[in-house]
């Protein structure tokens, strides 16, 4: 099953797609993990990428772009994989559908997690970031943060309902396990037309 997840930082995509990963034995495919891992480089395009990150801006398409190329490539994909945190622009989920047609595959899927309140995703950042130690989650780096996603990754998902039938939206703001409930139900409906 090739799975995406869309939805804003604090949305609890991670959590679901690490769940999912878990159920279906697929990779989680998390650009933001691949770029974490990247910016400990010692090595110019890591020194670049740190700047970028650290203000909460995107990382340039044809960067992304190529690492999940490298990615898809690999073995592992094959039975299936959850994507989580690409596509974040028009540029990059053009890409992708270029991709997977190349691999002769698509989406079964696409969740779009919504919460509709802007402070409990801010809420949920900043709690986080606490919890987590990220010093570079600062308020404001959030704010820029889910801006971003409003303007460059928020209309992917009407992209998304007008070049693919299934597009499932899914209320957010409610526990882990009553989301994965309802994201499971969507991924077993998948399975009982496949
Ligand atoms: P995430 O963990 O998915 O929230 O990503 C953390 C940060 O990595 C984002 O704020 C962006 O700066 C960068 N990033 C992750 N995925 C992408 C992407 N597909 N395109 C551009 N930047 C990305």
């Amino acid at each position: 099953m090739n799975i995406l997840v869309l939805g804003p930082q604090g949305s609890g995509k991670g959590t679901q797609a690490k769940r999912i990963k878990a159920m279906y034995g697929i990779p989680h495919i998390a650009t933001g993990d691949m770029l974490r891992e990247m910016r400990e480089l010692d090595t110019p395009v890591a020194r670049e990428l740190r700047a970028v990150l650290d203000r909460g801006d995107l990382v340039d398409d044809g960067l992304m772009i190529e690492l999940i190329r490298d990615r898809l490539a690999r073995g592992d994909t094959v039975g299936g994989f959850v994507l989580d945190g690409f596509p974040r622009t028009m540029a990059q989920a053009e890409a992708l559908d270029e991709l997977l047609r190349e691999l002769g595959r698509e989406l079964d899927i696409v969740f779009d997690l919504q919460v509709p309140k802007r402070e409990m995703l801010l809420e949920r950042l900043l709690r986080r970031a606490a919890e987590e130690g990220r010093a570079d989650d600062t308020p404001e780096v959030i704010g820029r943060r889910l801006e971003l996603y409003e303007s460059e990754t928020a209309p992917l998902v009407d992209y998304y309902r007008t070049h693919q039938a299934n597009v499932v939206g899914i209320h957010a703001d409610r526990s882990v396990d009553e989301v994965f409930h309802e994201v499971e139900r969507s991924l077993e409906s998948v399975e009982a037309r496949a």
